[in-house]
């Protein structure tokens, strides 16, 4: 088999461990994985690693991505290392880039300073404003650290250090959907996002296993509100401007035929994950015994990447589609979502569905239009943002119309509705 000429692998050069204790981080049980682990990725695993993944990849670039547990721990010079033993093993002609997702806590300004002249990019979590952060994202002690993360992102912007929001959907701040927007927006001057679902199986074991889902898990059509009221501001003001991970991955099933993500594409499992001592697993969410590929340091990381086994991991999450999502219209851009969300049964009893298709199916449906617009403008080589002048103009005949218009008599929109219940409703 043709072993991958490039894939993805988040690092955790801690493990587990964290100085934070979010209610629904699904990482914080792995440690029970490694009950004798240091949790502290050692230089030899570090520097097997990154020789092995430059020696790898055969494209112009390859992504170093830094992840936990909080990967901050290991203090700033295990990342000075790092970026030395990148040059060291660099190749002619291929670009290097790190990423680093960190709760923020303890970046300070020699951090920041370090982080801009390296070029990482950050991912930082934050769950909106103070008291969405709040709801689940505390310290050991319980106590807020929103401040500490809001002083993170400040002095970010001040080192110029590259960072997008990843922010977690869950029970409470998926009632706010725009709130939580505007906050990162307007607030924070923030202009990437990634928003998360969480779907957390009521389980001991942390794995994925048992078709309970805990009550802080965010709600299907609370999902797929949340995205459409974010989508609609979006669409109308910042197309171009602010950068919606999700919306941006729909959109290239639409121009392309597949996404960019791999919850919205056919096959998965180019993403791997890396443990402290150089065990690698099949993927991020699957960090548990029945996904270990194998050791780093026993193993060539090429021949764990391209062994049949991840090869199977990837194909299932087509292969056990219910029939349900086959015959589903948004197929091509959604794929079932991730297989890890699969815990219900569909209409007429068969296994597979995702806890969010209600959701996303409400979402697809609401955003077809819109998405097909800006997918026929980027085939033609015009920006995506166009939209919002056709958007604008569309409006402003609506409200010509409008005023021309009995509330009782049929909307010219087409949509079949009187006036009033219709495009008149908020007039
Ligand atoms: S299991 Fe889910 S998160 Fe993991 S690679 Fe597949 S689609 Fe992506
Ligand atoms: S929207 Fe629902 S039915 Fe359609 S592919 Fe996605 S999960 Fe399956």
């Amino acid at each position: 088999m043709n072993p991958p000429e490039a894939f993805h692998i988040m690092v955790k050069p801690t493990g587990s461990r964290c100085n934070l204790e979010c209610d629904y981080c699904f990482y914080l049980k792995k440690e029970n994985l490694y009950h004798n682990g240091t949790f502290k990725m050692s230089d030899e695993v570090m520097e097997s690693y990154i020789k092995q993944t430059i020696e790898a990849h055969h494209v112009p670039r390859v992504t170093i991505a830094w992840q936990g547990g909080e990967p901050t721990l290991m203090g700033l010079d295990f990342f000075k290392r790092a970026v030395e033993l990148e040059k060291k093993y660099q190749k002619p002609g291929i670009e290097i880039e790190n990423t680093i997702q960190t709760n923020g806590t303890l970046l300070n300004e020699k951090w920041c300073q370090f982080l801009h002249d390296n070029k990482f990019l950050v991912g930082i979590s934050l769950d909106g404003p103070r008291e969405m952060h709040d709801a689940y994202r505390r310290d050991k002690k319980g106590q807020s650290v929103f401040d500490k993360v809001v002083k993170a992102i400040r002095l970010m912007q001040k080192y110029k250090v590259e960072f997008n929001i990843l922010c977690t959907v869950n029970a409470v701040n998926s009632k706010y959907p725009l709130r939580t927007y505007k906050f990162f927006r307007d607030k924070l001057g923030a202009d990437y996002l990634q928003f998360i679902p969480i779907v957390e199986r009521d389980n001991e074991s942390g794995f994925q296993e048992g078709f309970r889902i805990t009550d802080r898990s965010v709600q299907p059509h609370q999902f797929g509100e949340f995205l459409i009221n974010i989508f609609d501001e979006w669409v109308r003001r910042d197309v171009g401007k602010m950068f919606v991970l999700f919306f941006d991955g729909i959109l290239a099933s639409y121009v392309r035929g597949y996404s960019t993500l791999c919850i919205l594409r056919p096959i998965c499992g180019d993403g791997v994950a890396l443990e402290h001592n150089g065990d690698l697993y099949s993927c991020d969410h699957y960090v548990e015994p029945n996904y270990l590929l194998g050791n780093i340091q026993r193993t060539p990381l090429i021949d764990l990447v391209g062994s049949q086994k991840q090869r199977t991991f990837g194909l299932n999450k087509s292969k056990i589609l219910p029939n349900f999502c086959i015959e589903c219209k948004f197929l091509f851009t959604c794929y079932g979502e991730c297989p890890k969300n699969r815990v219900l049964k569909t209409p007429d009893g068969e296994s597979g569905l995702n806890w969010l298709c209600s959701g996303l199916k409400d979402f697809f449906i609401h955003t077809e239009e819109e998405m097909k617009i800006m997918a026929d403008l980027l085939r033609k080589g015009q920006p995506a943002s166009e939209i919002m002048k056709i958007l604008a103009e569309k409006e402003r005949q609506i409200q010509r119309s409008s005023n021309k218009i009995g509330r009782n008599e049929p909307c010219f929109c087409g949509s079949g509705l009187k006036y009033k219940k219709c495009h008149g409703k908020n007039s």
